[in-house]
């Protein structure tokens, strides 16, 4: 967490020249010299998909332009964006390109927004992972993808874990809790007894271990331990305030 920076982003992909990525707050204060505020909500439910999300852009140095996103449906379909190509419009949960200058998004309050990003070949991932999309790996399966699509070798990629509701606050039923750990191979190691009939589940730690898995070295996975619940003047939360809760805009490119 960079304190001077109004949004979420990881330090160490900072250093990676060309790529720019971030996560947008719930109260958005944009930098010295831009006037308009943004909200993520309103600014992007306003406009088609993909619709300029303007000032939030700006201030993250990617200049006004369209964010491509999914319908988000909580499960495991990755896309490709090529050239010129809008994905508006389809269902999805994580897209991923080459193509410079092309931003893409996912919007969370609670599930995990995961970034990858690959040097060596300059491509880029963004990932909506839930509880269910965490329960069908879907970020095994996007890094497996940019593995086909892309060439990606996996110990070259950079995976960071943005604010998510954390394992301090991630209650969940019994029977949701059995699902995952039926689902995942691992997913026992992230399930936490708690109350009578509850369990604590933890969504960055099964995300990680997905990464590690595609083979990913594990100190190229980075997480941000901004619990969403837990800090509630920062992050919206689904699980504090309910449908009327905004969105996040976690978006990510390689400049050309
Ligand atoms: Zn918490």
């Amino acid at each position: 967490m960079n304190p001077a920076l109004p949004f979420f982003s990881f330090e160490c992909l900072h250093a990676r020249d060309g790529f720019l990525h971030g996560t947008s707050p719930r109260c958005y204060h944009p930098a010295p010299g831009v006037s308009e505020a943004f909200d993520p909500l309103s600014g992007l439910s306003s406009g088609e998909c993909g619709g300029h999300a303007l000032v939030y852009l700006e201030t993250l140095g990617m200049g006004p332009r369209p964010v491509h996103r999914l319908r988000q449906v909580h499960g495991d379909r990755v896309v490709v964006v090529g050239e010129g190509e809008t994905p508006e419009g389809l269902e999805g949960d994580a897209l991923i390109t080459a193509q410079p200058d092309c931003a893409i998004g996912v919007l969370t309050a609670d599930c995990v927004p995961v970034v990858l990003c690959d040097p060596a070949t300059r491509s880029v991932g963004v990932v909506h992972a839930g509880r269910l999309g965490t329960q069908k790996a879907i970020l095994q399966k996007t890094i497996g993808k940019m593995q086909a699509v892309f060439g990606v070798r996996p110990e070259t990629l950079w995976v960071g874990l943005g604010p998510a509701i954390g394992p301090c606050c991630y209650e969940v039923e019994e029977t949701c809790a059995a699902l995952f750990k039926n689902d995942l191979s691992d997913g026992a190691s992230f399930v936490r007894p708690h109350a009578p009939g509850k369990a604590l589940l933890d969504l960055w730690g099964a995300n990680r271990s997905q990464a590690r898995a595609a083979g990913v070295p594990p100190s190229q996975t980075v997480c941000s331990e901004q619990c969403t619940v837990c800090n509630k003047d920062r992050w919206y939360s689904y699980r504090r305030e309910g449908s009327g809760a905004g969105r996040m805009l976690t978006v990510a490119m390689w400049k050309g």
